[in-house]
């Protein structure tokens, strides 16, 4: 049995083989760094998340490298409107991306490159790309890679580039460039720019887009490497200019599989500012969700299905995870301190059913499906009476390694913010002196809060109340 992925190169599913047996190295599309990330790039990451802790999980060593995009137009003009220094500026959404992962669960890469930091480098894959006869010079100092150069240009995103390659010349009055399609390497320094920019051979100026990750994912991961993700609107052209480049200047294969997530959409329609549906994790937590809660919504759906996110999604995930963790704890009850004997065969027949659904291009509804199965039947069995303290702990090893993929189980006992947790211990102090009344008081509070507290032999047990 082994992975399949689909390669969206290939436009099919694949078996997956890295390039040396057991290790991947995978480069995944980062953040630029000019605003707080809205929950449809959350998606993006947390798809990539997802893949890796299942690369992981089915064995493979994984080696990580995400981008992080601190130099653009975007970033210079918002830096520039709020006069702070593009340091200054980037390094506010840098903390803010950072924190947002960690709210999340989603497992940091293992290098997260600026682009800033990678500036001659990627001169230097501009030279190299110059050797080889692909980029050109054009009078304002910027530099550009000529599509028409090279014929596999289109590949990815499955383009017929004949037409465009011999037929639209640009008219050279109105435009720097030989070919509407030819992209930028390096811009030329204008007055917008301020005070950022390097000198290179083609006088003062900063890195395109594209060739940021071109040159960091190769200086980090070599010219060949095995997965690239990203979104689809990653495609083309960002995608498919990055493969130009760097396949230009190496003449070797560059990325083996490319994988790419569907996009999160609103209530139905595109997520933007006007539209008032532009929400970032902080909007959500401010709604009272938590981080866990949002994470469930956004691994659930297959990462190549459109996501439709809503409000009725976040309290259905809100169940399904109260579900889970009413399972997870009637399982310790039942467990106590016993260890783990052989796992039933019911609940194997849903490992296997797990691992094959995961599979099979990370069928997470297929994987989900057997989680709840699974927690169906051991419901049944406890009710009956009938799961003994060694299948119960069977059982709940059985959840934490499907959580090492999954990053949901969590009880929200651990995630309760410090405000909650002191209400908590309030309330056992008083509880402890027999003050019910206020220890009833607190209990009140706490709901309001939104959390209710239960009270057992091990303790005092929070849950985020409906
Ligand atoms: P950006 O910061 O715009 O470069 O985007 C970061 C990541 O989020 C990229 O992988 C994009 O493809 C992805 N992305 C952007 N918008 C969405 C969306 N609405 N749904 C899913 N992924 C998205
Ligand atoms: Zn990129």
């Amino acid at each position: 049995m082994s992975l399949y992925v689909f390669n969206t190169m290939s436009r099919r599913l694949e078996p997956f083989e890295p390039i040396e047996a057991g290790r991947v190295r995978m480069y995944t599309c980062g953040p630029t760094v000019y605003n707080y990330a809205h929950v449809g790039n959350l998606r993006a990451y947390m798809f990539e998340d997802l893949l890796r802790r299942y690369l992981r999980f089915r064995g493979f060593d994984v080696f990580q490298v995400m981008n992080l995009t601190d130099v653009d137009d975007k970033t210079i003009r918002s830096a520039r409107e709020e006069g702070l220094s593009l340091n200054m500026f980037t390094q506010r959404y840098k903390d803010a991306f950072f924190e947002d992962l960690r709210i999340l669960g989603i497992e940091p890469a293992d290098k997260y490159p600026a682009a800033t930091d990678h500036i001659p480098q990627m001169i230097e894959l501009i030279q190299r790309l110059f050797e080889k006869d692909l980029a050109y010079r054009s009078d304002d100092g910027s530099v550009y890679f000529s599509i028409a150069r090279f014929p596999e240009y289109g590949k990815l995103a499955h383009l017929c580039m004949d037409g465009l390659r011999h037929g639209a010349r640009v008219n050279q009055d109105e435009y720097e460039k030989e070919h509407v399609g030819d992209f930028a390497l390096w811009k030329a320094w204008t007055e917008e720019d301020g005070d950022v920019g390097w000198d290179s051979p083609w006088g003062r100026g900063r890195p395109g887009w594209h060739i940021e990750c071109s040159a960091m994912s190769m200086s980090y991961l070599g010219e060949s490497f095995d997965l690239h993700c990203g979104g689809v609107d990653n495609i083309f052209p960002h995608h498919e200019d990055e493969i130009a480049q760097s396949e230009g200047a190496t003449g070797k294969p560059f990325a083996r599989y490319w994988m790419h997530n569907a996009h999160l959409i609103v209530e139905g329609s595109k997520m933007s500012k006007s539209l008032g549906n532009f929400y970032t994790l902080r909007d959500l937590l401010a709604k009272g969700y938590s981080g866990r809660e949002v994470r469930y919504l956004l691994v659930a759906t297959h990462y190549r299905n459109t996501l439709n996110f809503t409000f009725h999604g976040l309290d259905a995930a809100r169940a399904a995870l109260a579900r889970l963790d009413e399972f997870r704890q009637r399982l310790r009850d039942t467990a106590a301190s016993t260890g783990a004997g052989a796992l039933p065969d019911w609940a194997a027949a849903r490992q296997r059913e797990f691992v094959e659904q995961m599979d099979n291009d990370l069928n997470v509804s297929g994987a989900l499906a057997a989680l709840f199965e699974l927690v169906s039947e051991g419901n049944r069995l406890l009710d009956a009476g009938q799961l003994s303290a060694a299948e119960a702990a069977a059982v709940g090893e059985l959840l934490s390694d499907w959580d090492r993929v999954l990053g949901v189980l969590t009880p929200a006992q651990e995630e309760a913010p410090p405000d909650v947790l002191e209400r908590v211990a309030a309330r056992a102090a008083a509880r402890e002196a027999r003050e019910w009344a206020e220890a009833d008081r607190i209990r009140d509070e706490l709901l309001a809060m939104g959390w209710s507290v239960k009270d057992t032999p091990q303790g005092p047990r929070l849950k985020r109340s409906a």
